[in-house]
């Protein structure tokens, strides 16, 4: 059975002070409409457990859910959203570094890409953030229903292409998903499961 089969919601945060103390955790991460919350709903089989939101970047909480087992799933707010003042995307772009840099319970973290729009500054930024920890980052390339097969099979050649350098630093490891046709649900789970069972 899948890992993110029995999430509950857990709790939510504002502020990295109130994190809640967990032993270990996996970390959702991506910009604002790159599929995150509809990633989250479908690997719970939920159709509301993290919202999917009509204006994204507004809400900038940090939702915790129990995987059962003392593991849990963070999802993080989604950054880049253009109609948030720059001052507070930045703001929060300095959040989410605080939080992959000194977690302690983040075992691995999920980068979820929209697959039309990959490796974007603020994408190589939360690698950068992660990168020191040496724990292991998977990206989803979402939404990869809009791309045809041909299309889906380029994209992840040029995407592994580009991190083959970052690779020898960091373990980073790439896949195509959607939530929408659920393809690469599997593969996520394993990889997931994986990090846990360390
Ligand atoms: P978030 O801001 O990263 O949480 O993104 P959402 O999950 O709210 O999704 C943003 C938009 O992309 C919504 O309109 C979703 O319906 C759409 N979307 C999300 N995942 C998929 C997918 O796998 N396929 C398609 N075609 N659309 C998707």
């Amino acid at each position: 059975m899948s890992i993110f089969q029995n999430a509950t919601f857990y709790t939510t945060v504002n502020h990295l002070k109130d994190l809640p103390p967990t032993r270990v955790e996996v970390a959702f991460v991506g910009r604002s409409n790159a599929g995150k919350s509809s990633a989250i709903n479908t690997l719970t089989n939920r159709t509301r457990l993290a919202y999917v939101s009509k204006t994204p970047g507004r809400t900038q909480h940090i939702n915790f859910f129990d995987l059962g087992g003392e593991r849990f799933m963070v999802d993080l707010p989604g950054y880049g959203y253009a109609q948030v003042p720059e001052p507070v995307r930045a703001h929060w772009v300095q959040l989410l570094g605080r939080y992959l840099q000194t977690r302690q319970s983040l075992v691995g973290l999920i980068l979820i890409m929209d697959a039309r729009h990959p490796l974007k500054d603020l994408d190589l930024q939360m690698l950068d953030f992660f990168g020191d920890t040496g724990r292991p980052v998977h990206i989803l390339l979402s939404k990869a229903d809009k791309l045809s097969r041909q299309e889906q099979t380029k994209t992840l050649a040029k995407v592994k292409q580009a991190l083959a350098e970052r690779a020898e630093r960091q373990p980073v490891s790439v896949q195509l998903f959607s939530s929408l046709k659920k393809q690469g649900m599997d593969s996520v789970e394993k990889v997931v499961a994986d990090w846990f069972a360390l």
